[in-house]
């Protein structure tokens, strides 16, 4: 490797263990690729299901994959960002494939590969340790836990440099995927019903969009009482906490026989059936709550036949990141979408912190500051 730039990153050595930080080294962007300079990452789920290994992403790797920053080089092909450029990182996808080129690229051919092979698609690194050992990196096209990312052209998406730059990574993937589901996906209509079973960063992004679109029934369900709280003041008109009252009948009861709409976003299968049996007749549940690979689910095929219900499953909000990410920080601007109320502030080195925070329901979105913007 030639131009080699040190960085320090959080490295996941194994499954379940400890982000430590390491001195490291990058190579120089070539071709299509920007360099960034991480001033904040979002912590998302992902990372910590990676880390425990529910996907086999290569380890030892560098995880991250809500960064923002400010691009410090550029390949020699990229063409319509620049130096200095504000940014925020989004998932990686191929450009040329048959979903990409019909404005879904986050059903590309090759999304598994391009997020979660840790390499990139030619099976190279580009982050390696002071003795030249290669480390696992292109973690969505990013990996953002470290203080220089290498990227591509197509998921760094260039933001208003007046909005905050340390706010604005996690729209990148967690804030992104819950508002794009109600939006993109489930297209929640006015005056109708919308439930979202996990109030964690994506369901209450979800329950953000719900309100946006203008739903007058908005539902939120979890088992933290402290979360539950923060969707009522965000905009649920009512709240279940499901360690009490069977979500189920309180959901037909509310809505005098069932849910127009529901969102899965705790990753368990039983939630998905509760969620099922949650719709009303000709009603949709979407499904981005992400289990270990292979888990299969049960439910009722007769309730859904004759209920005329639809099961969808969702990735990253099925949103196109160079227009709905300005979409979402439009939003925000005019306080429409104050997804700022779901962030926490750590330091680089209280990674594991926050991941613990973020495990025990304390913090909901934890951002981990890494530099500052100048
Ligand atoms: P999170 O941990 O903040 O939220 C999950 C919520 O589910 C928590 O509030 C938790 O208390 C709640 N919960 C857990 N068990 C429950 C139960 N039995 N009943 C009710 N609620 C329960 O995680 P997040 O960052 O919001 O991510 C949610 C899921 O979405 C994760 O599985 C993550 O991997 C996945 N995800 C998917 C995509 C995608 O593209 N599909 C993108 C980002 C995240």
């Amino acid at each position: 490797m030639t131009d080699l730039i040190d960085i320090q990153a959080a490295v996941t050595a194994g499954k379940g263990a400890d982000f430590k930080l390491e001195q490291l080294k990058i190579r120089a962007p070539k071709n299509n690729e920007v360099l960034v300079k991480i001033v904040a990452t979002g912590m998302c789920h992902t990372d910590l299901i990676v880390r425990d290994q529910y996907y086999p992403v290569p380890l030892p790797a560098v995880l991250g994959h809500e960064g923002a920053g400010v691009i410090t080089a550029i390949g020699d092909a990229v063409k319509d960002l620049a130096v200095g450029d504000h940014v925020v990182l989004s998932y990686g996808y191929c450009g040329s494939c048959k979903q990409c080129n019909s404005g879904n690229p986050a059903y590309c051919v090759d999304f598994f590969g391009r997020n979660f092979s840790g390499a990139d698609p030619q099976g190279h690194n580009a982050i390696c340790r002071h003795n030249h050992e290669a480390v696992h990196d292109h973690f969505f096209a990013q990996s953002s836990f470290a203080t220089y990312a290498l990227s591509l052209e197509n998921n760094a998406v260039k933001v208003d440099k007046n909005v905050p730059l340390e706010l604005l990574g996690p729209l990148g993937c967690g804030i992104q995927t819950g508002a794009g589901a109600v939006m993109n996906t489930l297209k929640v209509n006015p005056a109708s019903s919308f439930v979202t079973f996990g109030a964690g960063a994506v369901g209450l992004s979800a329950l953000l969009a719900a309100k946006i679109c203008g739903a007058t029934t908005i539902i939120a369900v979890d088992i933290v009482e402290s979360r539950l709280e923060l969707a009522k003041e965000l905009g649920a008109t009512h709240v279940i906490n499901s360690k009490e009252t069977d979500p189920v009948e309180a959901i037909k009861e509310i809505t005098q026989g069932g849910v127009a709409f529901a969102l899965e976003s705790t990753g368990r299968t039983e939630i998905l059936k509760q969620g099922i049996d949650a719709l009303g007749i000709l009603g949709k549940i979407a499904i981005v709550g992400a289990p270990p690979l292979g888990t299969l689910a049960q439910f009722d095929v007769n309730d859904l036949l004759l209920g005329g219900k639809t099961i969808v499953g969702v990735v990253e909000g099925s949103s196109v990141p160079k227009t709905f990410i300005p979409e979402l920080v439009t939003l925000y601007q005019k306080g429409l979408f104050p997804f700022d109320k779901l962030v926490k502030f750590y330091d680089f080195a209280d990674m594991n912190q926050a991941a613990l925070d973020s495990q025990n329901g304390i913090t909901l979105k934890p951002i981990i500051r890494i530099a500052n913007s100048n």
